[in-house]
């Protein structure tokens, strides 16, 4: 495998902290370990999270494509749109983000705080849309890569999440490298990578990693999308292309990618009475903050299935903790009583 040929411009720190959570681990019976990894504490640009990670392998190709405009498009809370705002403001370009109805949550303030606040005040163009709910590239993105055109500039198109870009797997792929290095150094392996799957280039990126290791199939993606056929396609089409380009050297098969359809119920961006709760869990043990979109769902996962006895005793479970944190204001309701 091949992943330094590709150039990258860093966005992050560098490699994230890997934290125990030994009280939520108590919480959940003790008998498997539970662990973070904190890429949702990657960098200091506006509050960080996996987006980062995958646009560091794309922004060489926005500059030598002689964009002058990042083009992105997400939910009104988008945590994407974010970070290809904060990106753009990094690198010193601007920026056009289309913010669809992807979520069917009524909140009087959802479009004016957390991540969509955040976009704007980074000087990102943030246009709000009607359409709904769909991971694939859209009729509305292309209209705002026309308008920049339209308007004497050059675009860098990206699709939703980074995922369907070419490069969009990279970033994942050298996750699964540096938990490699990570394991050296504390001197145990990790049995199983809890990740949350919407767009599929995070778990992705992570099948492909984790295959050159042959343990692909420890990483369970916990789908967030409530679209699980669109998902897993997607998720099948990014480890194809990006086992090709990095040179893995052999096919994944389909059972080396798992993803558990379980835990997206109501709807994408809706959270259930169990994914509020796990979110409260994973707060009050460990003053770790996740969200109702993705992160909440992936911790109410994770917590059923150690419940249920799916981890064999003393098994050592790594929680990917994504980002998305700035998304909570936009569900306030739910939480004013903790
Ligand atoms: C985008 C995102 C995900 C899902 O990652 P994909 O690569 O789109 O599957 C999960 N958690 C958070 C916080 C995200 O922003």
């Amino acid at each position: 495998m091949n992943l330094e040929k590709f150039e990258r411009y860093p966005l992050t720190f560098g490699p994230t902290p890997i934290e125990h959570l030994p009280r939520l681990s108590d919480a959940l019976g003790g008998k498997v370990q539970i662990y973070a990894k904190r890429e949702d504490c990657n960098s200091g640009l506006a509050f960080g999270g996996n987006k980062l990670r995958k646009l560091e392998y794309i922004v060489p190709d926005a500059i030598a494509s002689g964009a002058d405009t990042l083009v992105s498009i997400g939910g009104v809370q988008s945590n994407h749109t974010r970070m290809v705002a904060a990106t753009a403001a990094k690198i010193g370009m601007k920026c056009v983000v289309v913010q669809e109805k992807w979520v069917p949550h009524y909140d009087a303030v959802y479009d004016r705080v957390g991540n969509i606040l955040l976009t704007r005040l980074m000087g990102a163009d943030s246009r709000l849309v009607d359409d709904g709910f769909d991971i694939g590239i859209r009729k509305s993105w292309e209209d705002a890569m026309d308008s920049v055109r339209d308007a004497g500039g050059v675009p860098y198109g990206i699709p939703a999440g980074a995922s369907v870009h070419k490069y969009g797997g990279l970033g994942y792929v050298g996750f699964a490298e540096e938990v490699k290095a990570q394991e050296a150094e504390l001197g145990f392996k990790f049995d199983y990578i809890i990740v949350c799957v919407v767009t599929g280039s995070t778990q992705a990126g992570m099948i492909v990693g984790f295959a050159a290791q042959d343990r692909a199939d420890r990483v369970i993606g916990i789908d967030a999308s409530g679209t699980l056929e669109q998902t897993r396609a997607q998720v099948r089409q990014i480890v194809d292309q990006t086992a090709e380009i990095v040179e893995l050297g052999r096919r994944v098969s389909d059972g080396e990618i798992v993803i558990n359809p379980d835990y997206a119920y109501p709807a994408y961006g809706v959270p259930s009475e169990e994914t509020n709760d796990a979110i409260r869990l994973a707060a009050k043990t460990e003053a770790m903050i996740t969200d109702p979109v993705y992160e909440g769902k992936s911790m109410q996962g994770m917590i059923d299935l150690v419940r249920k006895g799916q981890f064999e005793d003393g098994a050592k479970v790594l929680y990917a903790h994504l980002g998305g944190a700035p998304a909570l204001n936009g569900y306030s309701y739910y939480y004013k009583d903790g």
